[in-house]
């Protein structure tokens, strides 16, 4: 198995809020590690234009993804514009086929943003069509569909304000510090929320859900996921064989 994961998110720092203390544990133990955003985060201010946001929120996704050595792409489509479509799905399945990524991370299918949710469909539909040969895409296809991960959702809730239960969880205590300065990366969101509540809104949420899920297994931090199990994607949970006991599933 090629040691590649791929975490695609709707925006800059979703990757960092949710899964960057597992892709830490991951490059640790040799992995090649590929960030994706769909978007800029070009909606994402209340004083820049979509040019100047993008510009600095792709260099702030950049270096976030520096800090653990990470490759970052963005597919440069709009917030709040997600959409499944050909256009979309193609350029996705393209990515793919370029990192070729054994595992892949996404955003959960039940989140508090749209956004989230078309980009939890739209990398399902890519991981699937990664061999399929007809598609509208140039790179060559190739086999098999990657393992395909859904993180947790925003707060661990839905719509609805219903928990989300998380199937796994990643032990990431010795990750948080490196977690916080991926985050930090991202000043432009972490200012706009210390102006708006006087205090680390942006650090302290995360960890305070990073401890709701690391208190689920008695772990000081922890990170939650799914696997995506259906018809088509590898049944076995990799994610157990590479990370061992930093691995509780639940
Ligand atoms: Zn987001």
């Amino acid at each position: 198995m090629e040691k590649k994961v791929l975490a695609i998110f709707s925006h800059p720092d979703d990757a960092e809020i949710m899964c960057a203390g597992t892709l830490s544990v991951l490059k640790k133990k040799g992995w090649e590690i590929h960030i994706a955003t769909m978007a800029p985060g070009d909606k994402g201010t209340a004083v820049n234009t979509r040019e100047e946001i993008s510009a600095i929120r792709k260099a702030e996704a950049k270096k976030a993804a520096e800090m653990i050595g990470a490759h970052y792409h963005c597919l440069e489509f709009e917030d709040v514009y997600i959409l499944y479509d050909r256009i979309t799905l193609n350029a996705v399945t393209t990515l793919l086929r370029i990192v070729k990524p054994s595992i892949v991370f996404t955003a959960s299918p039940q989140d508090y943003m749209v956004d989230h949710e078309q980009t939890s469909k739209i990398v399902w539909t890519a991981c699937f069509a990664c061999g399929i040969r007809n598609m509208e895409v140039c790179e060559e296809p190739f086999e098999p569909v990657p393992y395909l991960y859904y993180s947790d959702p925003m707060e661990g809730k839905d719509i609805f304000g219903d928990p989300v239960k998380a199937k796994m969880y990643v032990d990431i205590t010795e990750e948080m510090p490196v977690k916080e300065k991926m985050l930090a990366c991202h000043a432009s969101q972490r200012n706009w929320l210390l102006e708006h509540h006087k205090m680390d809104e942006y650090i302290l949420a995360m960890k305070r859900f990073s401890a709701n899920r690391g208190q689920e297994i008695g772990k000081t931090y922890a990170e939650g996921f799914r696997q995506h199990l259906g018809h088509g994607f590898n049944q076995e949970n990799v994610l157990q064989e590479i990370l061992g006991d930093k691995l509780v599933i639940k």
